[in-house]
């Protein structure tokens, strides 16, 4: 089978690392690809955002499926226009893809099939939102509507910066959320669907901040390790009986079935889980740990959610952790230069249970591999225990030779807290 993948991150890499183990697998294409995902696919020079021309590449080269890494294209419809085109695409339709496109959607989604989420108002008018303030208490979080890089979610601790939050966000967004904040312990549960049957992929925990000791500004993930000790079997099924089965059948009642990974943020308390946010595709790093530990074949349970048999597949997990630090460019996530390049991937992948995978890396054409973005670098390690999975990715990184790179030195400091307490 001849497949095209979408993306140039390290969920990407990982991604294809998975594809092109598959004995289905004919050919790899990439669009557009990186350094790391070049050795496994053919990487092509395809704007994304450009419908038709995806289209017509697949025509051309006879893609039989396309597989959509990052949630852009998905809220831009590019599989909706695949599937009127006759090209088979994993990912949900542009409707369906709101669930992470419109956080008011999916307010609505929870409000209508009982899903347990923050109290919340939405507004586009400032006024109303000030007013709000009385009724949700502080702190509070104000989030615009729509996707916003990471940067639409602010905490207000006091009613002036709720007020500034306020202002903001309204001109970036003609609409915002403003929720009730909630206390507890974050994790992400995935699963993919095909529109009726959901089946639970594994759970993770990502490190939002940019330093150590969760410190400094909020970046697109600096580290990840599945599984998420806090989910423990009991959570998981409530996730899965409380949040997402009502989801999938209440998008689908709605007539807008979800086909595809979802993956849900959700905040535990001792009261149980709640939904804070859908996102519709892999998480990023969290998809390079998931990789490592997933024992079938990823393009098998695909055709299995396109088709319409998930549940005649069962998908096995490897028992061991996996753990990803992400190895980024100094001065990442403000301004940073690129071009540097690095030195002693192949030393440092030397070990069997390491992989090193490349979220934005480029070779010069005299060989040389550079960074070419904020994220650079995911080296993933699987280990009996977070301890053991967390010293081998450290060893790994030790290993190279990049003097302008940086990365947290403390990722799964929640799991191993857990074993402490
Ligand atoms: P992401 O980059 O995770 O996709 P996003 O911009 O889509 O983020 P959310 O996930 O809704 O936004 O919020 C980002 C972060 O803000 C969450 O991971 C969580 O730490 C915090 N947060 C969001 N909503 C709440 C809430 N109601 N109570 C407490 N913290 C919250």
């Amino acid at each position: 089978m001849k497949v095209l993948l979408i993306g140039s991150g390290g969920r990407e890499h990982a991604l294809a690392w998975a594809l092109a183990a598959s004995p289905l697998l004919q050919r790899l294409y990439a669009a557009p690809g990186n350094a790391g995902i070049a050795e496994v696919a053919e990487c092509v020079d395809l704007n994304v955002g450009d419908h038709e021309a995806v289209t017509a590449f697949c025509r051309e080269q006879g893609i039989e499926l396309v597989v959509v890494g990052p949630e852009a294209p998905l809220v831009a419809g590019l599989v909706d226009h695949l599937e009127a085109a006759g090209v088979r695409a994993f990912g949900p339709s542009r409707l369906a893809a709101q669930l992470e496109g419109s956080k008011a959607f999916t307010k609505g989604i929870c409000d209508r099939h009982g899903i347990p989420t923050a109290r919340y108002g939405r507004f586009s008018d400032a006024a109303e939102a000030t007013a709000y303030l009385d009724r949700v208490g502080l702190p509070c979080v104000v989030k615009a509507d729509g996707l916003a890089a990471g940067k639409g979610v602010i905490i207000a601790e006091t009613r002036g910066e709720a007020e500034s939050a306020i202002a903001s966000l309204l001109e970036i967004s003609d609409e915002i959320v403003i929720e009730e904040f909630l206390t507890g312990e974050e994790a992400s549960f995935f699963c993919v669907s095909d529109g009726e049957t959901v089946v639970p992929l594994a759970t993770a925990q990502d490190h939002k901040r940019a330093f150590d000791g969760d410190t400094g500004p909020n970046t697109g993930g600096m580290g990840a390790y599945s599984p998420a000790p806090v989910l423990t079997p009991e959570l998981c099924e409530r996730v899965l009986k409380e949040i997402v089965e009502p989801t999938i059948r209440g998008m689908a009642a709605e007539g807008m079935p979800f086909r595809g990974i979802l993956y849900a943020g959700l905040m535990i308390d001792e009261s149980g889980p709640k939904l804070l946010e859908y996102n519709t595709r892999f998480g990023d790093p969290e998809a390079q740990a998931l990789m490592m530990r997933l024992k079938d074949d990823l393009l098998l349970i695909i055709l299995a959610a396109l088709d319409r048999t998930l549940d005649r597949i069962s998908i096995r997990w490897r028992d061991e952790v996996a753990l990803t630090v992400v190895m980024a460019m100094r001065g990442y996530p403000g301004a940073y230069d690129t071009g540097s390049e690095i030195r002693g991937l192949d030393e440092a992948g030397e070990d069997q249970d390491v992989m090193i995978f490349h979220a934005a890396t480029e070779r010069t054409p005299d060989g040389r591999l550079v960074a070419t973005g904020g994220r650079v670098l995911g080296v993933t390690a699987l280990g009996k225990t977070v301890e053991e999975a967390r010293s081998r990715a450290y060893a790994a990184i030790d290993r190279i030779d990049w003097p302008e790179g940086y990365c947290r030195r403390d990722i799964g400091w929640r799991a191993l807290a857990r074993l402490v307490d």
